[in-house]
């Protein structure tokens, strides 16, 4: 795709050195990055099987100012066909682009595992697991061995109640599912999540109740918006705010002066 902005609201741009997917859980049966490779063929000719892009691994290093950026909108960095080469290389310009903050999120939570210890874990780093139904909670055992600054969890497409533990959790988003088959979403559901969550001191983000299109149920719940972050991201702002990597292009007037 052209352009990396995104719609979503817990992030400002998405960064995709990898694109195409396998699908690995119920979580996945409408996948949205999967639904955009069929609707925007030209952009992606091979449809939606495994491709790195080592092309785009620098991008970030030209966007100057801080953002957060979610790593692989279009696929899941810890899927099996990624060499662990190429996950090093992501995780090394995430290291060299401090400014920014990096959100990972993944379903290959054993994968995850498996590869934690040979990666550098910046500071800049939120790694999450997505939990759709309670089949899946077993994934949030498995992200708190990973020792990041912030690890997540994206509940979304929420499918069913569930019961979390959440020790070691900075920040929970909750979500319905949208597009033409979506899933409904109960409000008992979101409810359970949230109490829990207050009760943990855990940030709360209610990204939106579905339908046929993201908006169509709008995102209020409890009679309000819940923009909730992890507590590192006020100090990360406060360090960053107004920062903006120098260009190395020279102005006209700096050419006419060398
Ligand atoms: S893991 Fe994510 S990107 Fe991959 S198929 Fe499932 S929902 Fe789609």
């Amino acid at each position: 795709m052209a352009s990396n902005k995104t719609g979503i609201q817990w992030t400002d741009k998405s960064w995709n050195p990898t694109t195409g997917c396998d699908k690995v859980s119920p979580g996945c049966t409408h996948c949205y990055a999967e639904a955009l490779t069929k609707r925007f063929t030209n952009n992606f000719p091979e449809g939606f099987i495994l491709k790195l892009h080592p092309e785009r691994l620098k991008q970030p290093l030209s966007w100057r100012t801080p953002n957060l950026i979610f790593v692989n909108s279009m696929s899941d960095i810890f899927h099996e066909d990624v060499p662990i080469n190429f996950i090093k290389q992501v995780f090394e310009i995430i290291g060299e682009t401090p400014w920014h903050i990096y959100q990972i999120l993944t379903k290959r939570h054993e994968r995850l595992v498996d590869i934690a210890p040979e990666l550098e874990w910046h500071e800049n780093i939120w790694i999450g697991v997505s939990v759709e139904s309670q089949n899946y909670v077993h994934r949030v055992d498995y992200l708190r061995e990973v020792d990041a600054n912030v690890r997540f969890l994206s509940c979304e497409p929420l499918l069913g109640d569930l019961e979390l533990n959440l020790t070691g959790i900075d920040w929970v988003i909750v979500g319905g599912e949208s597009g033409n088959k979506y899933r409904p979403m109960k409000e008992e559901w979101v409810k359970g999540i949230y109490k829990q969550c207050q009760a943990a001191n855990v940030a709360f983000f209610f990204k939106q109740w579905g339908g046929r299109t993201p908006k169509s149920l709008g995102r209020i719940f409890d009679g309000k918006v819940w923009d909730e972050m992890p507590e590192v991201w006020e100090k990360h702002q406060q360090k960053w705010r107004g920062y903006r990597v120098e260009s190395k292009r020279k102005s006209r007037k700096e050419k006419i002066n060398v």
